[in-house]
């Protein structure tokens, strides 16, 4: 058995080292890519949204590196995430890439729902091998996200531009080689120091903004054309609404993990614009935006793939939040047609907006 999975950012990471752990043999899909995108916009329904049509090219590809494989999450409606395994299947098997499908549904009750579902693909593995690497793969995806946390501080703040890049990418590699506990947290040491060691320019004047939005389209940079880079280039502190670990802790784990940020604040604050579950991450959209309009950011960007039905919702909403909280919120829909330089444009525009708002502020509060 030759396990593959869809890329979602660097969950490649901390799933890779999970399946190491237990000795599974591993095929991780070339990072996303134009040539990924082709692929599944000329197999998937053109009416997918864009996570579908990257997954199915991750596949191909995998495919063509000789995975047979598939792990894959699976989901409730209302949004169509649920049966995106099962289309993605069938498509596979009509253009010949006939592939085992493995579908990890969330688990409902408590986390050893989650390990019996891993068994399933480790056979042998002993309960506590599995367990173990369970934990094995959320330290790396702590670790991950931590690394990205002080990428998106240090971007917006660096003597040299592309430094950050630099740095982030050679403490990722670090992360990922690790292969055992031990070597982790040696690993997690030098990162650190490395990120720590990026030159910053002092009292350069930075503009906050939060990314929320769908999870695919906030992890994947691919699929946002790697808005958070771009935002940070341009001054930018970035924060994000979901991290991976987060995600992991709250829906797999069941908050085993305590002082992490959790998506049930997130659809408390929603209230009263949406007091219900529409599917995704529709309702954590609105809470997110309440809470950092709260927290005192200048600006938030609400990001989604076109035809994003949860999002669509949020985004309805969105205007009532910024007008009651004062805040500017942007709303980017990606496609296979979204372009960068477009993108480019309407950043820097809702940048400049928000530099001049900040001034003003700042002025009348001397
Ligand atoms: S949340 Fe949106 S983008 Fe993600 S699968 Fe559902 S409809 Fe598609």
């Amino acid at each position: 058995m030759r396990v593959t999975f869809p890329h979602m950012g660097n969950l490649y990471i901390p799933l890779k080292a999970m399946l190491n752990y237990l000795e599974v043999d591993v095929v991780v899909p070339p990072p996303s890519s134009k040539k990924t995108l082709n692929l599944g916009v000329k197999h998937g329904p053109e009416f997918a949204c864009m996570p579908l049509k990257l997954n199915l090219g991750n596949f191909i590809e995998a495919r063509e590196m000789g995975a047979d494989t598939i792990i894959m999450a699976g989901g409730c409606g209302p949004c169509r995430f649920g049966y995106y395994a099962q289309i993605e299947h069938a498509i596979l098997k009509d253009i010949g890439c006939d592939m085992q499908l493995i579908v990890l549904e969330p688990p409902e009750k408590n986390i050893s729902e989650l390990i019996v579902k891993m068994k399933k693909i480790t056979g042998s593995r002993s309960w506590w091998q599995v367990i173990q690497a369970i934990r094995f793969g959320y330290q790396k995806a702590l670790a991950v996200d931590e690394m990205e946390k002080t990428a998106f501080q240090v971007r917006p703040r660096e003597a040299k531009p592309g430094a950050t890049d630099r740095a982030f990418s050679e403490a990722l590699t670090l992360i990922d080689n690790a292969a055992s506990q031990v070597e982790l947290a040696e690993a997690r040491k030098k990162a650190d120091t490395i990120m720590a060691g990026v030159a910053r320019k002092h009292g350069a004047p930075v503009v906050r903004i939060a990314v929320i939005g769908e999870i695919y389209t906030l992890l994947e940079p691919f699929s946002n054309h790697r808005l958070e880079r771009h935002l940070g280039l341009l001054g930018v502190e970035v924060d994000r609404s979901i991290y991976l670990s987060e995600w992991v802790n709250d829906h797999l784990l069941f908050g085993l993990v305590k002082n992490l940020r959790s998506s049930k604040d997130a659809c408390a604050s929603a209230s009263p614009y949406l007091c219900h579950f529409v599917g995704g991450h529709g309702q954590e959209t609105v809470g997110s935006a309440v809470n950092y309009a709260l927290a005192g950011y200048d600006g938030i960007i609400q990001v989604y793939p076109f035809t994003c039905m949860p999002e669509i919702v949020a985004q309805s909403i969105l205007p009532g939040v910024g007008s009651d909280y004062d805040i500017p919120i942007l709303t980017l829909i990606m496609d296979e047609h979204t372009g960068e330089a477009g993108l480019q444009t309407r950043l820097e525009a809702f940048i400049d907006l928000l530099a001049r708002r900040k001034e003003t502020r700042e002025a009348v509060n001397r």
